[in-house]
């Protein structure tokens, strides 16, 4: 057989606990679809996290940066454990590795989907009928707001506003520059077109200023080059709201640093599984792709991980880096089936799964291939 004319390479970043396992499967998955659509995958490891403290003493070695940058796409299984938690300022940490390499990459766009898989509704603490149609994807910003702004401390401030005594005041500084707000919106607008054509767009544009840019910002964007997908505007309060009440009617929330970190959160748990949630981070240059639970480190080395947010970041991998729109939907529709005829890992499972349904993580790998 001759080789495959397009082929892509691939950063595998394994990290610790239960990351080595799901990534086996990662990888035994793209070499299926790589088969079946003519495409070379070809795989570049590199430490990151507690493995790379263990190995080098540093949570990002300069070398994993590298063969980040230099690859098509980064995937990435999850880092931590308790051998590395630590109070000691000094000692490396892995999160520090995770940072790193999102800010080494430039990754300003956190695109975190959120849907339902039929046959685990019940999963979810919200009652079947209100998660009918739940296909959403949020747009995070990553690099700005309150998480980047100036901060700081000060004692012994006197005066009116502490009661008239001394006392401690701290500081977060929320604020966002003009291109960070259109890069995003461009990145939400862009997705957008590509599933229902509706954004959301989420601010606090009653009380805060850098709301204010950003609404301005989002809507002077979608004037001049995304008039054909649908804008609306929501307050970030009524969206928390919204999203219980009725979230079939989100297609992409678009919103700023710290309200997608509690939005993002909140929405994921309509899922009820973190073993079924996938994370793509994006900016100008390579992007990542990582599941958006840990390292799991109570289940490590037992064989029961639940691979699928793996695999759904390698279909976000496939969409996103790739532009295979159509093996991404063919895995997504594998994974569904797989789910359909319910197969279940141990996470996942339900009190009436019949024992012979539950299976391990290389099990489940092995059926999403073959169906491949
Ligand atoms: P966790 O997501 O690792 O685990 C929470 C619970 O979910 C555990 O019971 C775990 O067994 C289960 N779980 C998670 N993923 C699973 C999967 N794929 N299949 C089956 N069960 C799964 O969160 P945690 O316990 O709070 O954190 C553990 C470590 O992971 C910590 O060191 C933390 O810092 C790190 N962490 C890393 C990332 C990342 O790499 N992006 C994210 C979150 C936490």
């Amino acid at each position: 057989m001759s080789a495959p004319e397009t082929s892509y390479r691939i950063c595998l970043l394994p990290g610790d606990g239960i990351g080595p396992e799901i990534t086996a499967e990662a990888v035994k998955v793209l070499d299926s679809l790589g088969a079946v659509e003519d495409v070379g995958f070809t795989f570049d490891e590199a430490l990151l996290g507690g493995a790379a403290i263990d190995a080098t003493g540093s949570p990002l070695p300069d070398e994993t940066l590298a063969k980040a940058k230099a690859a098509d796409a980064v995937l990435l299984a999850a880092i931590g454990g308790p051998k590395w938690d630590t109070t000691d300022p000094d000692q490396p940490r892995p999160e520090q590795g995770l940072l790193g390499i999102r800010k080494g990459l430039g990754l300003y766009a956190n695109l975190r989907p959120v849907r339902i898989f039929a046959p685990l509704r019940d999963a979810s603490s919200l009652k079947p009928e209100f998660l009918e149609g739940v296909d959403m994807l949020i747009v995070r910003e990553l690099t700005g707001g309150l998480y980047f702004g100036a901060r700081g401390r000060e004692t012994g401030v006197a005066g009116a506003a502490t009661g008239g005594g001394a006392g401690m005041r701290a500081f977060d500084t929320m604020e966002y520059h003009e291109y960070e707000i259109e890069r995003i919106a461009r990145s939400a607008f862009e997705a957008a077109r590509g599933r229902r054509g509706l954004v959301h767009s989420v601010d606090k544009a009653n009380v805060l200023e850098s709301s204010r840019l950003w609404r301005a910002v989002v809507h002077r964007v979608h004037a001049a080059e995304f008039a054909d997908v649908e804008l609306v505007d929501q307050l970030v309060d009524n969206t928390a709201m919204q999203l219980i009440r009725n979230p079939a009617q989100f297609d992409v929330i678009l919103t700023e640093n710290m309200f997608g970190d509690i939005l993002s959160d909140e929405a994921s748990m309509l899922t009820g599984s973190l073993g079924m949630l996938a994370s793509a981070s994006l900016g100008d240059g390579t992007a990542l792709y990582e599941p958006s639970h840990g390292s799991a480190p109570d289940i490590a080395g037992l064989g029961v991980a639940n691979p699928l947010a793996m695999l759904l970041s390698v279909e976000m991998m496939l969409r996103y880096s790739f532009a295979m729109d159509a093996a991404a939907d063919r895995l997504a529709g594998v994974i569904s089936g797989v789910l359909d005829d319910g197969w279940r890992t141990r996470d996942i499972a339900s009190p009436d799964t019949p024992a012979d349904r539950i299976i391990g993580t290389i099990a489940m790998g092995d059926l999403v291939a073959e169906r491949l």
